[in-house]
């Protein structure tokens, strides 16, 4: 057949789901610790939240939206969650059960971007929304996390960058200001600048361009162009993520890709990354919530892509291992399966893991998959084992061999061993 899955696109096969299983398994544990409750939203949604949220002068809405239907029945795969989560948020009245809601999802996200390394039309994320407080302790409490989650998978490395970019108001001093200087030196612009000095000007600061990055590090700074309040936010934002002992560096041309944030934004890079070098992004969006009809509350939150951070994993940790087997069973001859088959089916009712050959492969085959699948012990039926009803249970890691008669003796001998790592001996083959 020449169907392949569509361009962008990756199927995750059980070997690669392991490390996906173990990521999100450490994601769930830690976030519960910071009290954050899941949330899963629908992967589609009306076209209109997102040109609302997102803001249509942004390269997602413009350009890279999966989009079908038009007009108020138009719908779009999510691009992102934080408009989708807001939506749940209102729609469920979350506010007047518990105005402060601190919320995670992890799942796919979809994006018409030409793909290459890093960057994919399906893509996922593990992300936070800290919905209905305003307090700079909330930024650094979110930044912290992001890190920590990091700390927790081993992925070392990574650099934190963080600016405040006001809001649409408080800043429109210092758009009018980047805009006549941009402008004064147009000639020099990419043309992607020079569109966007109209549309969306800060995008600029952020361009990859080496002569639009020249330019920029020549403007005037953000920060000092804010009212009083939002820079002493700012500055008790990284007060406290210092007291955390997180490091990061302030950056004052980095601004994100969607219209929703103001105040304090943030960016995590990876160096094994590449050109696409973003695990995680995010910032507060104080002014999201009313945008959308809602409360006015202020809220902050991050998005790390998932296919990323097992990029900078695999090039930290290298490659996580499946968990090992408990037993596996060699089996010789047809009664032999027979009964390797019954003892299975109670092993695992017990809870552990185990397995044997389904194809009738040689002893020696039977043992190399017994390796490769780590198992903590074998143990071989053939006629022998039948006629005497006992068998040997062979402890991998220290070549030990047990008698065992039925299947309570082998349950007990592998409680024993119970949260032990896979053998570490080669098996005799
Ligand atoms: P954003 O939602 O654009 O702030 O992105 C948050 C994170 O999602 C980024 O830092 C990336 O790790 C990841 N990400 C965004 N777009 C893609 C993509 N097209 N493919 C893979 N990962 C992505």
């Amino acid at each position: 057949m020449d169907v392949k899955a569509p361009l962008g696109t990756e199927d995750i096969l059980p070997e690669q789901a392991a490390l996906w299983q173990q990521v999100e398994a450490t994601t769930r544990a830690l976030f519960a610790r910071y009290s954050y409750g899941e949330i899963r939203t629908p992967i589609f949604e009306s076209t209109r939240l997102f040109v609302r949220s997102i803001g249509d002068t942004t390269d997602i809405v413009e350009k890279e939206m999966y989009t079908i239907g038009e007009g108020d029945d138009s719908l779009t795969l999510r691009p992102e969650a934080t408009a989708p989560v807001v939506r749940a948020y209102m729609e469920h009245n979350l506010h007047k059960t518990k105005s402060f809601q601190k919320l995670y999802y992890i799942g796919p996200m979809f994006r018409h971007e030409r793909p290459q390394a890093g960057r994919k039309r399906q893509f996922h994320q593990i992300g936070v929304e800290a919905i209905g407080a305003t307090d700079p302790l909330l930024d650094a409490e979110v930044i912290g996390l992001a890190c920590h989650l990091f700390d927790d998978l081993g992925v070392g490395g990574y650099r934190v960058r963080l600016n405040a970019i006001g809001t649409p108001s408080s800043r429109g001093g210092y758009r009018d200001l980047i805009t006549a200087e941009l402008t004064r030196q147009l000639q020099s612009l990419c043309p992607d600048c020079r569109r966007r000095l109209d549309r969306n000007v800060f995008r600029v600061l952020d361009c990859k361009n080496e002569g639009c990055v020249a330019i920029s590090r020549g403007l005037p700074h953000i920060l000092g162009h804010l009212p009083e309040a939002e820079q002493a936010h700012f500055r008790r934002a990284t007060e406290a993520l210092r007291s955390t002992g997180v490091p990061f560096e302030e950056d004052p041309y980095l601004v994100r890709g969607f219209d929703y944030y103001t105040g304090v934004v943030f960016e995590i890079t990876h160096g094994a990354l590449g050109a696409q070098d973003a695990l995680c992004g995010g910032g507060r969006y104080d002014n999201l919530i009313a945008d959308l009809g809602g409360p006015s509350l202020g809220a902050v939150g991050f998005a790390i892509g998932i296919e990323r951070l097992l990029m900078a994993l695999q090039a930290t940790a290298g490659a996580a291992e499946t968990p090992p087997l408990d037993l596996y069973i060699v089996t010789m001859g047809d009664a032999a399966r027979r009964a390797a088959f019954a003892y299975l089916s109670q092993l695992r009712h017990s809870g552990f893991a185990a397995d044997t050959d389904y194809e009738g492969r040689s002893l020696k085959a039977q043992m190399r998959t017994a390796n490769k699948l780590r198992a903590r012990f074998t143990t071989v039926i053939g006629d022998n084992e039948i006629a005497s009803g006992t068998l040997k249970l062979k402890h991998m890691a220290t070549g030990a061999e047990t008698q065992v008669s039925g299947v309570e003796t082998i349950l007990q001998e592998l409680r024993e061993h119970a949260g032990e790592s896979a053998g570490g001996l080669e098996l005799n083959t």
